[in-house]
């Protein structure tokens, strides 16, 4: 199959002349539709409604239910602006066979409904119905007068836009009406018969015309949750559209050809010997992943995908095991100087069994320190380098750089995963993430890389314990930390804001710090670590934390990044209904991975909203990351992970993802099948394609 010898592609032409070439809209109308983003027919196809009307379902006044969403039909009677206590108000009071209605508007524009209540005028009225002194309103009801020619509007579903400034409901559903009549005879679809056959699709006019005007039959549920066929295919497009770009940048990633690793002789059995514990059935299928991208030809682009504390650290190291046992160098590259250096210190560990010969790269090394450095990497004489963003520097080079590895993946860019990438050969490249995602959105974020998940914990892991503690625990709370504190261990306290501003009345960083001084300095030393400090100032208190030269560590949620101090056993935070579920699952994760359980306590708030309470409720009762990552997606429906924005993926949400993973995971499918079969079909001279592209995702593409 392909999209661009498709002699009917070049018809899309068509679809992207101005407005203007429609009847009726003119110079005037085209600015005021351009002030919404529309300016090509195409735009105006893609325009779709936000809401659907039954009007297959007018109610008779009389029987109209209150707190439904009501259709009702009626003469006006009378209908004039009156005063309610201080307030303006329009009401106008409509009536048919069975009884009448108040129409209610505080907001309005006066002529405009000065032009509807005029007495013997036919309306139609939309919106919930309440009871007022027992008889029926409606509060700010969307009103169409019925004149002769659109009494046929009453028969169907009626689609419902944004609205557009200066244009009426009608005159876009007819500007609508005529783009589809005007492209009718000439679009052909992009996508193959088979294919929609397949996937039970209609084709692309029936779908845009039917997302546009329901026909007969329609369920009105459905529509108003778009989950029709014909919502079902726009989607699919837009879904195929991103899966094609990604597609693309897999495929030309494989068509790379690197010199195959070999893979050390009885691995599994060494790795028995470098590890006092065996392997988890997820570590030992990610090792053998592993192995196998490594073995092929081309270069490896895993993601590693694991909660905290799952042991994804032990397959980075068999990894690197594998590179320099294939004399290549590996980088390791943290995001943080204090993460850098728990790497070097467990890499240390291991380098007698497993012939490392690390080498740390701090970001205060003088700068003839760190060209000795430099020279010593260039040599070769180290086969493994530690550091931060300071690998990314312009005069590090290698000699022969084998493996990337990058921890904590979300911290990192696509740009700096390439620019790590260049200093090699395409080298191997292993990210690890400790965000676990659904895998109907890893495979869009991380499109182009292959996933190994890690969902089993080691043996002995325990989770740490989740309470939410309420206003008559607070004492109990603050006793427990004293105790710990007292016996050697040390604590976290996490707060949403710095300092206190007026407009809200958050307990903040300097807030807690204060009262923790109080309270309990001495003897225990307490201090703070939020965004604001520079990032030296941040490493420095990391740092201090981590060898216990601080007990106590007040904080914003710049902790969450994997740091490990055994020794930091319980993390209160305040206000936990200020983030989000995975956030709140990262942030816990930092305390108890020693031996010592960790304890987490999410303080309650009187001003807790229903919603808030449900949500921090299941956070207490999972302690399983990908499950908490499903629910905090569920409760979200929309919105965006760190990272999506830079992964090509258009403006898709998380709602549609996760809304429809089953056409997600179908137009994967499909669009790598396209790009195999005709690879240079994503070319960014394919401007025809690159236009549907951009229409049906609505924002240009990076391509
Ligand atoms: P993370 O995935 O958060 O990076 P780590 O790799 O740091 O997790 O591992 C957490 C702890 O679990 C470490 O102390 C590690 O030695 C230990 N560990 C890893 N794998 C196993 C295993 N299979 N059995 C027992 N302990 C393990
Ligand atoms: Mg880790």
């Amino acid at each position: 199959m392909s999209l661009i010898n498709n002699p009917h592609l070049k018809e899309f032409h068509e679809l992207t002349l101005p407005l203007t070439c429609l009847k009726g809209i003119g110079p005037g109308r085209a600015a005021l539709l351009g002030k919404k983003g529309l300016y090509t027919i195409l735009d105006l196809l893609y325009f779709l409604p936000i809401r659907y009307q039954d009007r297959t379902r007018l109610s008779p006044i009389g029987t109209a239910i209150p707190g439904d969403n009501c259709l009702v039909r009626g003469r006006v009677i009378y209908g004039k602006e009156e005063r309610f206590y201080r307030r303006r108000l329009f009401k106008i009071l409509i009536q048919d066979e069975s009884s009448s209605m108040e129409l209610v508007w505080f907001n309005y524009r006066k002529q405009h409904l000065t032009n509807l209540a005029i007495p013997g005028t036919d309306l139609i009225a939309y919106g919930p119905v309440n009871l007022n002194r027992n008889s029926r309103q409606i509060i700010h009801p969307e009103v169409t007068r019925l004149d002769k020619d659109n009494d046929e509007e009453l028969s169907g579903f009626c689609p419902v836009y944004s609205s557009v400034s200066g244009i009426s409901e009608k005159m876009l559903r007819t500007l609508i009406k005529d783009a589809l009549d005007f492209c009718h005879s000439f679009v052909v679809d992009h996508l193959p018969e088979g294919l929609l056959l397949k996937h039970n699709l209609p084709n692309l006019m029936q779908a845009i015309e039917h997302a546009h005007f329901p026909p007969r039959g329609s369920l009105i549920d459905q529509l108003n949750r778009s989950d029709t066929s014909s919502h079902h295919r726009l989607m699919f497009d837009r879904f195929f559209l991103v899966m094609l770009t990604i597609a693309h940048k897999k495929k030309t990633r494989e068509e790379l050809s690197v010199p195959a690793f070999s893979v050390p002789y009885n691995l599994s059995r060494k790795i028995k010997k470098f590890f006092p514990f065996s392997l988890t059935s997820h570590q030992e299928r990610a090792v053998k992943e592993v192995e196998n991208d490594i073995a092929s030809k081309r270069p490896m682009n895993r993601l590693l995908m694991g909660d905290v504390g799952c042991g994804k650290t032990v397959i980075a190291a068999i990894s690197a095991y594998i590179s320099v046992q294939n004399n290549k160098q590996t980088a390791i590259m943290a995001p943080t100087q204090v993460l850098a250096d728990q790497h070097m210190k467990y890499f240390s560990s291991l380098s007698g069994v497993m012939g490392f010969q690390p080498i740390l790269l701090n970001g205060n090394l003088k700068k003839a320190e760190r060209n000795k450095i430099y020279k010593k990497i260039k040599e070769g004489r180290y086969n493994m380098v530690i550091g931060t963003h300071s690998l990314i520097q312009e005069a590090l080079s290698f000699k022969d750089l084998g493996l990337v590895i990058i921890d904590e993946q979300h911290r990192f860019g696509v740009k700096q995963r390439a620019l790590i990438g260049s200093k090699g050969d395409n080298p191997h490249i292993l990210v690890m993430s400790a965000t676990p995602i659904p895998r109907t959105l890893a495979i869009t974020v991380y499109g182009d890389m292959d996933i190994s998940m890690i969902r089993e914990y080691p043996e002995g892991y325990i989770p740490a314990e989740t309470y939410i503690i309420n206003k008559d625990r607070k004492k109990w709370a603050f006793d427990i930390i004293k105790e710990r504190l007292s016996i050697g261990q040390q604590a976290f306290v996490i707060c949403p804001t710095i300092e206190e501003s007026k407009e809200t009345d958050l307990r903040s960083v300097r807030d807690m710090e204060e009262r923790f001084k109080k309270a309990l300095s001495p003897p225990y030393r307490i201090d703070i670590i939020h965004g604001r400090l520079s990032q030296e100032k941040k490493e420095q208190v990391m740092t201090a934390f981590y060898k216990g030269k601080i007990n106590l560590l007040v904080g914003t949620t710049v902790v969450e990044v994997g740091v490990h101090v055994p020794n930091a056993t319980i993390m209160v935070i305040e206000h936990p209904e200020r983030f989000g579920l995975a956030q709140l699952h990262q942030l816990r994760g930092r305390v108890g991975r020693g031996t010592k359980r960790g304890l987490c306590l999410l303080i309650q708030d009187d001003k807790w909203s229903e919603e808030s309470a449900s949500r921090i409720k299941v956070l207490a009762s999972i302690s399983d990351g990908f499950e908490v990552a499903q629910k905090d997606l569920e409760l979200r429906g929309h919105g965006e992970l760190t990272g999506m924005k830079q992964s090509g993926m258009g403006d898709l949400n998380l709602g549609e993802i996760m809304r429809y993973p089953d056409l997600l995971l179908a137009a994967r499918e499909e669009a790598e099948k396209v790009v195999d079969s005709d690879p240079g079909l994503l070319r960014p001279d394919h401007s025809i394609l690159r236009d549907i592209m951009e229409s049906a995702l609505q924002k240009p593409l990076d391509l």
